[in-house]
C-alpha cells in the first residue's frame, strides 16, 4: 500500500470540506487557530512514517487526552474502575449533565467530560504529582520528550469551565468525586491543554496497533486484553454522540477532541492522526472524519 500517495489524495480531497465547519470558539486560544490548518500523520507498526500538511505544528489535543488519563487509572484500578464509570455510549453531548441525574452521578463512559473528570479524580488519589505523571506518560508513549501543557489554554479552560465545575460538583454530591473539585479540575484542564502535533499523536497511539506494547521502548502499556477493551470503548464512545455514525462511516476505534484532532487505529497495523480545526455540531472535526472515511474506503481496511 502506498500510504504517502493515499494521504496526499486525502489531503487534496478533504481539506476543502473544512469550510463547512466552525472552529471551537469557547476560548481565544482555540478561536484564533487558522481554520485552514490541516495535517495527516500515519505510522505503521514497523514505525514507517507517512506525513503531510501541518504535521509538525502543535495543537490543543483536548478530549483526546481522556484516553491517556483513562489508561493511567485503568492500569491502577483494573476492573474496579467500572464501579465509578460506565462503559456504554452516552448518546448525549460530551458536556451534558442530563444523564448524571438519572444515573446517580455515575458517568456513562470515560470519554464524556463527566467520565474524564472521575478519571482525573482517580489519578489524583493514586499519584503524588499527577500533572507530571501524565506528562511523563504521554512523552513515553509518543517517544518524544518535547510535549508540554499549553498553560494559556489550561488557564482559559478554567475561566470558562462552568459546565465542568457543575459536572464535578454534581458528581461530588453523589459521592463519586473524592478529592477537592478545584484540584480535580486543575488536572482535567491541564490534560485538555496538552499541546501535541499530529506526528506525536499518531506515535502515542501506536501501542494500540501493537497489542498494548509501546513499540518505542517495548514496555507493556496495557495487556492485550485491556488494550482490546480500550479500543472497544474508543469505537463505541470515542466521538461522543457521533460514535455510531463514525463506526458506520469509518469503522475504526478513534478519539476526537474539540481542537480538531482525531486519532484512529487499525489493530496490528497502524495509527493515523488527522488535524483540521473546523468542527461539526457534535464537536468533531468535519474534514477529519471525512478523511478517515475515505482512508478506510480507499485502502479497503477497517476493523469490519
Ligand atoms: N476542554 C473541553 C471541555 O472540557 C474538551 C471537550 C472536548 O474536546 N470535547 O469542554
Amino acid at each position: 500500500m502506498d500510504y504517502q500517495q493515499l494521504i496526499e489524495r486525502l489531503y487534496q480531497e478533504t481539506k476543502p470540506l473544512a469550510a463547512q465547519g466552525k472552529v471551537a470558539s469557547y476560548i481565544p486560544a482555540l478561536a484564533e487557530v487558522p481554520a485552514s490548518r490541516f495535517a495527516i500523520s500515519l505510522i505503521t507498526r514497523k514505525q514507517e512514517k507517512f506525513q503531510t500538511g501541518d504535521h509538525q505544528m502543535p495543537f490543543s489535543i483536548q478530549s483526546i487526552s481522556k484516553v491517556f488519563t483513562f489508561i493511567l487509572a485503568y492500569k491502577n484500578l483494573g476492573a474496579a474502575i467500572w464501579d465509578r464509570i460506565g462503559r456504554e455510549p452516552s448518546g448525549t453531548a460530551f458536556n451534558s449533565l442530563i444523564q448524571l441525574e438519572h444515573e446517580q452521578g455515575i458517568p456513562r463512559n470515560p470519554f464524556i467530560n463527566a467520565g474524564a473528570i472521575v478519571v482525573a479524580d482517580i489519578i489524583l488519589s493514586i499519584c503524588k504529582n499527577p500533572k507530571q505523571t501524565l506528562l511523563d506518560f504521554v512523552r513515553t508513549l509518543a517517544g518524544d520528550q518535547a510535549i508540554t501543557f499549553d498553560k494559556q489554554v489550561a488557564l482559559s479552560e478554567k475561566t470558562t469551565g462552568h459546565r465542568n465545575y457543575a459536572l464535578a460538583h454534581f458528581m461530588k454530591g453523589f459521592g463519586n468525586i473524592i478529592n477537592p473539585v478545584d484540584e480535580v479540575l486543575d488536572l482535567y484542564f491541564h490534560q485538555c491543554a496538552l499541546a501535541m502535533n499530529a506526528d506525536q499523536l499518531a506515535s502515542s497511539f501506536l501501542f494500540l496497533a501493537n497489542e498494548g506494547t509501546n513499540p518505542f521502548d517495548q514496555q507493556e502499556v496495557l495487556n492485550p486484553s485491556r488494550a482490546k477493551r480500550l479500543k472497544a470503548l474508543m469505537l463505541t464512545s470515542g466521538l461522543y454522540n457521533e460514535s455510531g455514525d463514525f463506526a458506520f462511516r469509518v469503522g475504526l476505534p478513534a478519539k476526537s477532541g474539540v481542537g480538531g484532532g482525531i486519532v484512529a487505529v487499525i489493530p496490528k497495523q497502524l495509527s493515523i492522526a488527522i488535524w483540521s480545526p473546523p468542527l461539526n455540531a457534535m464537536g468533531n472535526s468535519i474534514a477529519g472524519i471525512e478523511a478517515l472515511e475515505r482512508f478506510t474506503t480507499y485502502s479497503g481496511q477497517s476493523i469490519f
